[in-house]
């Protein structure tokens, strides 16, 4: 069944508690190679979010996806408000007009987010960033959906893959953002950024098998 406003709602709310959950678990890991700010950051912002979903069951998804974008603009700050909020703004304009979901609009949003995230951090794969999960798991989205996976399977690859691709932050230096000042001492932490994408897009594997998409 394609997803609805209220599924993407949901969805919304899901990952504004997984990110509260995860606040202290996303600082810590940038106190090690930042400022130990990007749980309080990203909780800011999505809890921002999950304050405006009541007004937002009247709009279409792009529209929601859009307001979630601007409001992590204006409220999560640091690096990673920007690239967010990009990521959602571009998913936002790519759904435009939307009130339903089939599986392949998942892949049009997830690579206009990517597409935005670049363009805006202008990081490449290996830089140590959310890039290193957010490009992998697009790639197995978009190789999922096209062998014909339903949306719940080709998301459970794409939250595997981002989870690999988050892993694979430990071994290597830093080379964009703050983590990058630190050198060869960046080595054997976990970018804080490629771990809350994973978060999020664990929440929307999550939230499209309890949907049923
Ligand atoms: P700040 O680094 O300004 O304190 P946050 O702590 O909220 O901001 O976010 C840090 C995360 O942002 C990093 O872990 C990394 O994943 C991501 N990041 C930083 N710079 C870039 C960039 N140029 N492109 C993509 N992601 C980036
Ligand atoms: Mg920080």
């Amino acid at each position: 069944m394609p997803a609805t406003v209220g599924d993407v709602l949901k969805c919304l709310r899901k990952m504004s508690d997984v990110i509260h959950e995860n606040k202290e678990y996303l600082t810590e890991l940038d106190s090690a190679i930042g400022d130990a700010d990007h749980g309080t950051n990203m909780d800011r912002g999505f809890q921002a979010i999950a304050k405006k979903l009541p007004e937002l069951v009247d709009k279409d998804i792009g529209d929601i996806l859009k307001t979630c974008g601007m409001t992590l603009i204006t409220t999560v700050g640091g690096a990673s408000g920007p690239l967010y909020g990009t990521a959602f703004l571009q998913a936002g304009a790519a759904l435009a007009g939307k009130q339903e979901l089939e599986p392949g609009d998942l892949l049009v949003a997830g690579e206009a987010a990517l597409k935005g995230v670049l363009m805006r951090g202008k990081a490449t794969l290996g830089d140590k960033t959310m890039v290193d999960a957010l490009t992998p798991a697009i790639a197995a989205l978009k190789e999922a959906l096209v062998t014909g996976a339903k949306a719940t399977e080709a998301l459970d690859k794409t939250s595997m893959a981002a989870e690999t691709g988050m892993k694979g932050t430990i071994p290597i230096q830093a080379r964009k953002g703050r983590a990058s000042y630190l050198g060869e001492r960046s080595i054997g932490h976990q970018d804080p950024g490629a771990t809350s994408t994973f978060l999020l897009i664990r929440t929307m594997a999550e939230t499209a098998h309890e949907i049923g998409f």
